[in-house]
């Protein structure tokens, strides 16, 4: 059984390590695509609940995602910053938010969601594409061993 799931979040990011324009914050209009395989469904019928696909999706939405090494975290943290905001519009993940790192995110966070909340399944496989402009777009696999007998 493959289910797929899509979305649309908006996210502020920047590339704290990079050279080029990407350094500086911007936006994107991010579009997911979640493909779930799952061997058997758990026993409340689904693969995964959407719900829940979406509250993962949308702890990004609406954020500024930034890498924890990032320096402007410091800045953001010590109020050094004129017009500091609060931290939960943050998210920090531990490496710059390239399309590919957070295309691997979704695809692992998910197939985890997967493996804890179908206690069917044995066998998982969750493919995620990130799109984040018209150009750009990272794809990511992940194969989990389920927990279903
Ligand atoms: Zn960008």
């Amino acid at each position: 059984m493959v289910v797929e799931f899509e979305r649309v979040f908006q996210a502020a990011h920047r590339l704290s390590g990079h050279e080029g324009k990407c350094s500086r914050i911007h936006g994107h209009n991010y579009r997911i695509r979640a493909m779930i395989e799952v061997d058997r469904l758990g026993s409340d019928g689904f693969a995964i609940e959407f719900e829940r696909v979406k509250e993962i999706v949308d702890r990004f939405d609406h954020r500024l995602i930034l890498s924890d090494h990032d320096p402007l975290i410091l800045s953001f943290a010590d109020g050094s910053l004129p017009g500091s905001f609060p931290g939960d519009w943050i998210v920090e993940v531990p490496a710059d938010p390239t399309t590919e790192y957070l295309a691997r995110w979704f695809a692992e966070t998910l197939a985890k969601a997967v493996v804890a909340e179908n206690d069917q399944a044995r066998s998982v496989a969750v493919k995620v594409e990130l799109r984040e402009t018209d150009s750009i777009m990272a794809t990511h696999l992940v194969q989990a061993q389920g927990r279903g007998e």
